[in-house]
């Protein structure tokens, strides 16, 4: 078994994308801007958000944080996206979810203008992926396709099941996963909450890639001996023992899954500095102009 690193593939990544920067820069292009929006004071929104703008800084990008109180009117949030969709100095917004129930996480992302939409969320966004026409891609399943390239794990041909079907996770990455191009031409099965013979599904797998939100959910008597396992999930459990109060369990009980697998990701340290690699990609994209709206 050996393990997908996907930390240190996002320093080695964020080595590249700086030193890009420093050219752009030095040839008297435009430094790449990330803005991002956070509503309310949820501790894990807080820590997303602020290593994103931390990364943003130590790579040579200029970032904005823009903070509301959970009372936020969602029109005083549409009235800030307008603003930022016009202020040339900035290239990519996200908006960190959760939001608070009074605000429509749809209506939030199609206001976002798609050339700004670094998350990749908006309808235009994702309507493209599927047609396999340039956009900004999910920034976790981008991050994900970037590990599977770099550590040159072999996908065509290959039997794909994806446990999960979100707009921002799942689906975005069984379309990566099944489109012709490399990484891709999988056979993709898209599992969730009402498919009844998952395990069969998982165990026919030469690549999982779980994604549901349900702690240490897969086994290892789901999984084929070889196979390629790609934790997605990322929740926090109570754990008196972490100065933090808490750990991070993924949705593969690592433990049991390793020792079937040929690659796996740990949790941390796997898809989640990928993430944010997948959004440092899109804004420098957004930067450069390269995706046209
Ligand atoms: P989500 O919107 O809650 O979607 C979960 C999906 O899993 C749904 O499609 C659901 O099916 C399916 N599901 C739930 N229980 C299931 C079960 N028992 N069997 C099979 N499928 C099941 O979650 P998400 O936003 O996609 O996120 C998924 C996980 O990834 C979470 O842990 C999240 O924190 C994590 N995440 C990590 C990163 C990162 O950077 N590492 C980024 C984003 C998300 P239905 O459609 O039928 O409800």
């Amino acid at each position: 078994m050996k393990i997908l690193d996907g930390k240190s593939l996002a320093d080695q990544i964020k080595t590249e994308i700086k030193a890009d920067v420093a050219d752009i820069i030095k040839n008297g292009g435009k430094q790449p801007h990330l803005a991002a929006i956070l509503v309310g004071n949820d501790g894990a929104s807080e820590t997303y958000v602020g290593s994103k703008v931390k990364t943003c800084g130590d790579i040579g990008f200029g970032s904005t944080l823009i903070r509301f109180d959970d009372s936020v009117s969602e029109s005083e949030l549409i009235d800030k996206i307008n603003e930022i969709n016009s202020d040339p100095k900035i290239d990519g917004l996200i908006v960190q979810s959760p939001l608070p129930k009074h605000i429509s996480f749809e209506k939030i992302t199609e206001t976002i203008f798609p050339g700004k939409d670094v998350d990749g969320f908006h309808p235009i966004n994702s309507g493209r992926l599927m047609q396999g026409k340039p956009a900004f891609i999910a920034a976790t399943p981008k991050g994900i396709v970037t590990l599977l390239d770099r550590y040159e794990i072999e996908t065509a041909g290959k039997n794909c099941v994806v446990i999960g079907r979100s707009n921002i996770v799942g689906m975005p990455m069984s379309i990566l996963m099944a489109r012709n191009e490399s990484p891709g031409n999988a056979t993709v099965t898209i599992c969730h909450s009402k498919t009844t013979n998952l395990k069969q599904h998982c165990l026919e797998a030469d690549i999982i890639i779980a994604a549901l939100g349900k702690p240490g959910f897969l086994k290892g008597d789901y999984v084929k001996q070889g196979a390629v396992v790609v934790d997605v999930g990322i929740t926090r459990l109570a754990d008196s023992s972490k100065k933090s109060g808490f750990r991070l369990q993924g949705d593969v009980d690592f433990e049991s899954v390793a020792p079937k697998c040929s690659w796996i990701t740990p949790v941390p340290g796997g898809v989640g500095p990928m993430t944010i690699v997948g959004l440092l990609q899109n804004t420098l994209l957004a930067a450069k102009g390269d995706i046209r709206f």
